[in-house]
Formats: C-alpha cells, sequence, structure tokens
C-alpha cells in the first residue's frame, strides 16, 4: 500500500538510469511498467532491476525468455514499441531525480502525502466543528471525545460495572452522561445561556430538547451562527464545554462544590489568554457583551 502510494506521489525522471526501478518506479508512461504490463511483469525472472540494467543489450527482453511466451506476446509487443517511441538516452553525469507530483508544489509535503493515503476514508464533520477551529490541543481532543460520547461519564461507568458515583456532580439530580452533563444539566445550561448575550454566541441558548447527539446539535448551532461568527463560536463552543468539564472534574476528584461563577471566570481567564495566544476569532467586535 504504501508503495503504491508512494508511486502514485511521483514520477522519476531518468538521467543515468542506476537508481530507478525498471518495473516498479514510474518512469515511462503514465504508470508503473509492473502495474501497466502485468503479464510481463509475473513472468520476469527480475523484477528488481535498474533502468539501465534492463535496457542495456535489451535485459529486459532476455529475462522473459523461458515457459509459455504466448500469452505475453502482445503486452511485450507494446512496452517495446513503448521503449522504443521514448528514445530515452542514458546520461551517465545525471544521477536519477525523483519527482513530487501529488500537488503541493514541486515539494514533498505532508499534506498532499496524508491526502493520498486517507482518500478512501469516510468523511466526518470532525473538521468543521473541532480540528480547523482555534483552540488548545488538550481541548481539542476533549471535543472529540466529545462529540464521540466517548467521556467517562457515570453512564459508562455504570454499564460496564465500574465503581461511580451515578449522579451528576453539578446538579446532584440525573444520571450523568455526556449528553446530560453538557447540554441538559441544569448547571451548564446556565453556563451556555450566561455566553449567549455576548455577540456572536446567541446559538448557544437555542436547545431544543430531546437531543439526538452531540454532534448533530454543535453542527446545528454552527449553521445557524452567522458567517462572520462561525470562527469564534466554535472556539467558544470547545472552551465552554472544556470548562465545564474541569468544573465537573474538580466537583468528583478534590471534592469542590459546583459553581456558576467561578467557570464564567475561568471562561473569560481562558478567553483572554486564548485571544493573546492569537485567537483573532475571539477578537471583538465577536463576543462583545450586550444586555438583551
Ligand atoms: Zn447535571
Amino acid at each position: 500500500m504504501d508503495l503504491a502510494a508512494f508511486q502514485k506521489a511521483t514520477h522519476v525522471l531518468v538521467g543515468n538510469g542506476q537508481q530507478a526501478c525498471f518495473w516498479t518506479s514510474d518512469w515511462l508512461g503514465a504508470a508503473p511498467l509492473a502495474a501497466a504490463f502485468p503479464s510481463l511483469y509475473n513472468h520476469s525472472r527480475r523484477k528488481n532491476r535498474t533502468v539501465a540494467a534492463a535496457l542495456a543489450n535489451d535485459q529486459w527482453i532476455r529475462d522473459l525468455h523461458h515457459g509459455n511466451t504466448s500469452l505475453i506476446v502482445v503486452e511485450y509487443l507494446q512496452l517495446r514499441r513503448q521503449i522504443q517511441q521514448a528514445g530515452l538516452i542514458l546520461d551517465s553525469h545525471v544521477p536519477d531525480r525523483i519527482q513530487w507530483t501529488a500537488g503541493g508544489g514541486d515539494c514533498y509535503s505532508a499534506r498532499a502525502a496524508y491526502r493520498i493515503l486517507f482518500q478512501s476514508r469516510p468523511s466526518t464533520s470532525d473538521d468543521k466543528v473541532i480540528w480547523k477551529s482555534w483552540a488548545l490541543g488538550t481541548a481539542k481532543v476533549f471535543s472529540w471525545l466529545m462529540l464521540r460520547n466517548r467521556i467517562w461519564c457515570n453512564d459508562r461507568l455504570q454499564r460496564r460495572g465500574w465503581p461511580n458515583g451515578y449522579f451528576c456532580s453539578l446538579c446532584l439530580r440525573n444520571l450523568e452522561s455526556t449528553v446530560h452533563l453538557f447540554w441538559e444539566c441544569s448547571f451548564s445550561r446556565q453556563i451556555w445561556a450566561t455566553f449567549s448575550v455576548r455577540a456572536g454566541c446567541e446559538e448557544m441558548a437555542n436547545f431544543k430538547s430531546p437531543l439526538h447527539s452531540t454532534m448533530q446539535h454543535c453542527l446545528q448551532m454552527i449553521r445557524r451562527t452567522p458567517a462572520g461568527a462561525r470562527k469564534g463560536f466554535r472556539s467558544m463552543l470547545i472552551l465552554i464545554a472544556w470548562n465545564i468539564l474541569k468544573e465537573r472534574n474538580a466537583c468528583v476528584f478534590r471534592g469542590k462544590m459546583p459553581c456558576q461563577n467561578d467557570v464564567a471566570h475561568a471562561i473569560m481567564l481562558d478567553c483572554d489568554q486564548w485571544r493573546a495566544a492569537g485567537a483573532a476569532c475571539l477578537e471583538p467586535p465577536f463576543g462583545v457583551y450586550s444586555a438583551r
């Protein structure tokens, strides 16, 4: 798979032919000869000759001289014609050169390589909600777990029969689940409502029960937010959910009493720091307080 991806992303410019592989390098035509002439490749005794070694005294033809050759005649004639038409002259002073052809300029780029390796992966909305948002790396990873319902809340612990406190430690009323903790909990709802009065954050108060999934809810809120405020909205979404989790963890593991003012204060503090670290999307007019 790696070799196929490499061949797809590169083209070999033959100089002296000492490095390019006759069968598997992409040096003649649109694809490596092994792919363009599979019968010949399978029949050939030597599959790792360099271009120079294969072309010297037509060695690639001698490698085919064995067994039943009637099945490879057509491909043989085609390849022979292709090599003749190419009229390749090896230059002993010029080394072979690998050229990057997968986009992003003439040089290798991780972005282009990644695109080739994962082009068949199913598409998700993670980019829209998390990875293209301005946020701390840890907060992004947390958001990814939250959107997949993989936070270790009491409902998951309970299903596995592991020790848990059952109740949500922020409202002390319901079984704690990801959906409850971040969206249905009266404590968290109040936090979202507090920030929904800020410019660009209005959709945070727009919550319709029952909630099918966190991902769906986040995408709906982002879609309804005006285009100019979406970047800031996505960062705030991650920032607020991240701070709700931190308050929850402080209550569960350090015996803290839940306090909405503490969370709001921590969010504002983080917001200032993210802005100072370069989060231009959080700069005013986004987030300006407006008493409605
Ligand atoms: Zn709760």
